[in-house]
C-alpha cells in the first residue's frame, strides 16, 4: 500500500478501494502463493493502459469551453474492458481509477465475460441544452471512438450519460467508423438495446436485498426502505421494492431530501421519472407537488426506516449517517452506487453485523444486462423482457451465492470479503493463466 500510494499520489478514493479488496484477499494470498510468485496485486492495481484526451466544445452563446476526457482500461484478461462513461464535474484520475479497479472485480462476480474500465468526463451536463450536451459528446467520441470496439472495449453510461448521451455518442461512433456493431451498451430499443437495461441496476439491487432478507426468512413485504439520489438507479430500485411491498419513504438528490411518510405510489413514482428524465428539474418539485416535507441539503439517512440503498454516489453515507441509521432499526444496506459508504461507514456495518451488500456484488445488475445486451448484439437479436429479467435475477441470485461462498466466517457472513474474494480469484488465476502481459 506504501508503494501504491507513492506512485499514486493523492488518488485517496482509487487507495481506499484498492485497500478494501487487499484486505479481504491478504490470507488467500498468503496461503495460495502463486497470487505472490505472479506478482499479482502489484499488476492488478496498474491499469492496463489510461487514455487522456482534451475535448473542446462550443456554447450555445459562442463561447469555447475546454474539458478533459478519460478512457481508463483497467484489465482485458475476463473480456473486453467493461465499463461506464461519467460526466460530472468531480470526475479526475482518482474518480476514474477507482470505478475501473471496482468495475474489473464486479464484473468477474456477473460470470459473464467482461473486462474491467472506466471513463467520462469532468463536463457537467447539468443546465446545458440538448444542443450543447450533443455538441460536447461529438467532440469526445471523435477522439474516445479510436480506442473503443465491440471487441476491445465497450463504454456504457454512469452519472450524468444516460439514454440521451449514449444516442449522441454512438451517432458520432458510427459516423467515423462507418459500422454499426455493438460498441456501446445502454443503448435504445430502437437501435440494438436491451429491453430492461435501463430498470437493470436498481432492479438488481433490489433482487439482492431479497437474497439478503431471504437468509432472514424474511421479504421485503411492509418493509420501509430509505433511497438517496433519484436518478437512473434509485427510480428502478424504487420500482421494484415498490412492486414487492416495500414502503419507499424518502429520496433526495444534489439539493436535498424529499420524506413521504405514507411511501410513494406508482403515480408519484411516474412523475419522478419524468421530473428527472424529461425536465431535469429538482426533486423539490416533487415536494411541492405533492405536498411532501422538503429537507434542503439534508442526506436522506435521518428517515426512520428497514432498508437503506445508497444510489447517488460515493461516500455518501459516512460513518455518521450509519449511526444514524442504526440508531432507527435499519438493519439492511445494500449499495445501489458505486462506493457510496466510506471506510468508517463500513466498519460500523461489520461490528454490527447489518446485512450489507457491496456495491460490486448489490448493483452488478446494471454491468450484467450490459453484458447480455453485447450477447444480444452479437446474435443480432432481441430478448424479451422475461428473459432478460430472468437472467438478471438469476445473475444476482448466482452473485448473492458466491459472496456467501468466500464470505462464510464462524461470526456470520462478510459480504464484503466474500465480493472482493469471489470476483479476484477469477480475475487472478487468469492473469496467471495468460502470462505475464
Ligand atoms: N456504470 C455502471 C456500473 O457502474 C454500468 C456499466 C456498464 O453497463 O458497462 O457498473
Amino acid at each position: 500500500m506504501n508503494h501504491l500510494a507513492q506512485r499514486n499520489p493523492g488518488e485517496k478514493n482509487f487507495l481506499e478501494s484498492v485497500q478494501e479488496v487487499v484486505e479481504s484477499v491478504w490470507d488467500l494470498i498468503n496461503v495460495e502463493r502463486r497470487y505472490s510468485e505472479f506478482n499479482i496485486l502489484e499488476r492488478i492495481t496498474e491499469p492496463e493502459r489510461m487514455i487522456l484526451f482534451r475535448v473542446p466544445w462550443v456554447d450555445d452563446d459562442g463561447t469555447v469551453h475546454v474539458n478533459r476526457g478519460f478512457r481508463i482500461e483497467f484489465s482485458s484478461v475476463l473480456g473486453p474492458y467493461k465499463g461506464g462513461l461519467r460526466f460530472h464535474p468531480s470526475v479526475n484520475l482518482d474518480v476514474l481509477k477507482f470505478l475501473g479497479f471496482e468495475q474489473t472485480f464486479k464484473n468477474s462476480l456477473t460470470t459473464l465475460s467482461m473486462g474491467g474500465g472506466k471513463g467520462g468526463s469532468d463536463f457537467d451536463p447539468k443546465g446545458r441544452s440538448d444542443q450543447e450536451v450533443m455538441r460536447f459528446c461529438h467532440s469526445f467520441m471523435s477522439e474516445l471512438y479510436r480506442h473503443i470496439g465491440a471487441r476491445t472495449d465497450v463504454p456504457a453510461g454512469d452519472i450524468g450519460v444516460g439514454a440521451r448521451e449514449i444516442g449522441y455518442l454512438f451517432g458520432q461512433y458510427k459516423k467515423l467508423t462507418n459500422r454499426f456493431d455493438g460498441t456501446l451498451t445502454g443503448k435504445s430499443l430502437n437501435w440494438g438495446g436491451s429491453p430492461m437495461r435501463a430498470e437493470a441496476t436498481g432492479y438488481g439491487t433490489v433482487y439482492f436485498v431479497q437474497e439478503l432478507l431471504a437468509t432472514r426468512e424474511e421479504t421485503l413485504e411492509g418493509k420501509k426502505v430509505v433511497i438517496s439520489g433519484s436518478g437512473n438507479v434509485a427510480q428502478y430500485a424504487a420500482e421494484k421494492a415498490m412492486q414487492l411491498g416495500g414502503s419507499v419513504v424518502a429520496l433526495s438528490d444534489s439539493r436535498g431530501t424529499v420524506h413521504i411518510p405514507s411511501g410513494m405510489n406508482e403515480e408519484q413514482l411516474e412523475y419522478v421519472k419524468h421530473l428527472k428524465n424529461v425536465k431535469r428539474e429538482s426533486i423539490s418539485e416533487f415536494a411541492e407537488e405533492f405536498g411532501f416535507s422538503w429537507h434542503e441539503s439534508a442526506k436522506p439517512w435521518g428517515v426512520k426506516c428497514d432498508v437503506a440503498l445508497p444510489c447517488a454516489t460515493e461516500n455518501e453515507l459516512d460513518e455518521e449517517d450509519a449511526k444514524t441509521l442504526l440508531g432507527n432499526g435499519c438493519y439492511v444496506i445494500a449499495e445501489g452506487a458505486n462506493k457510496p459508504c466510506t471506510p468508517a461507514a463500513l466498519d460500523i456495518v461489520h461490528q454490527k453485523k447489518l446485512l450489507f451488500g457491496p456495491g460490486k456484488a448489490a448493483n452488478a445488475g446494471g454491468v450484467a444486462v450490459s453484458g447480455l445486451e453485447m450477447s444480444q448484439n452479437g446474435m443480432h437479436t432481441q430478448w424479451t423482457r422475461e428473459k432478460v429479467d430472468n437472467r438478471l435475477h438469476n445473475i444476482m441470485r448466482s452473485i448473492h451465492e458466491k459472496c456467501v461462498q468466500y464470505g462464510d466466517t464462524r461470526d456470520g457472513v462478510d459480504y464484503i470479503r466474500g465480493a472482493n474474494v469471489g470476483g479476484f480469484i477469477k480475475v487472478a488465476d487468469s492473469m496467471i493463466e495468460q502470462g505475464v502481459v
